[in-house]
């Protein structure tokens, strides 16, 4: 099997030698930016399996690099890990509603790193095709064509949000909590991350419209789908 390809779009030289010399250990091949131009330029010429882009960078900022590797035909569906020396919820928020797969905080060790890569890459590289459509009451999901139906409406969700909505779609009428959905959907299960969980159903609901209160919050425990409406 070819080996995943991984580009690190990050100025500070220590640590790109450290994300660098682990992803290698962990047999990935690893391309390097270390502003946002070069990255976006590399994201479209290579077409990485993923993107580790951290968010502080000179001229272009990360967040803008993220945007635009969303916006991009070739480059939108690239997941991409976020690095940042920021932790409040509101720039995790953010980080994700530019369409940010994950985050992490620095400083970070290189093994929560790999571990985070690993996650990904399996998340997005899941064969998908043997799974048959779920049909639920105004929504369609198909796993094997990646395809989510509102009535007639295509859905616009990223990797992870399809995922997510169909892990929840897949087990309607049950109570998930966040933690078992940090490790179906996410594929890990590291405390204090289930706010990761929130910030995406917020946006998942945003894109689901008038379908969003088929997504339940149940207090104190997790998320919901609603069978019927
Ligand atoms: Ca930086």
């Amino acid at each position: 099997m070819a080996k995943a390809t991984v580009l690190v779009v990050e100025d500070e030289k220590d640590i790109i030698d450290v994300v660098d010399f682990n992803l290698q250990q962990a047999g990935y091949r690893v391309l390097k930016a270390t502003d946002g131009a070069e990255g976006l330029r590399l994201a479209k010429d290579q077409s990485p399996d993923m993107v580790v882009l951290d968010l502080m960078l000179p001229a272009m900022d990360g967040k803008e690099v993220c945007r635009r590797l969303k916006q991009g035909e070739a480059t939108r569906d690239i997941p991409v890990l976020m690095l940042t020396a920021l932790a409040s919820e509101t720039d995790r928020i953010i980080g994700f509603e530019i369409g940010a797969d994950d985050y992490l905080t620095k400083p970070f060790s290189p093994r929560e790193l790999v571990l985070r890569v690993q996650a990904i890459l399996r998340r997005s590289q899941e064969p998908t095709g043997d799974e048959a459509p779920l049909n639920l009451t105004g929504l369609t999901i198909d796993p094997s064509r990646h395809v989510a139906l509102a009535g007639e409406q295509e859905l616009d969700l990223t990797a992870t949000e399809f995922k997510l909505l169909h892990y929840l779609a897949a087990h309607a009428g049950k109570v998930q909590t966040r933690e078992v959905l940090l490790s179906r959907v996410w594929g890990y299960a590291y405390e204090g991350y289930a706010r990761t969980v929130d910030t995406h159903v917020r946006r998942l609901r945003k894109k689901l419209g008038p379908l969003a209160e088929r997504i339940e919050t149940v207090r104190g425990i997790g998320y919901r789908f609603r069978e019927e409406q």
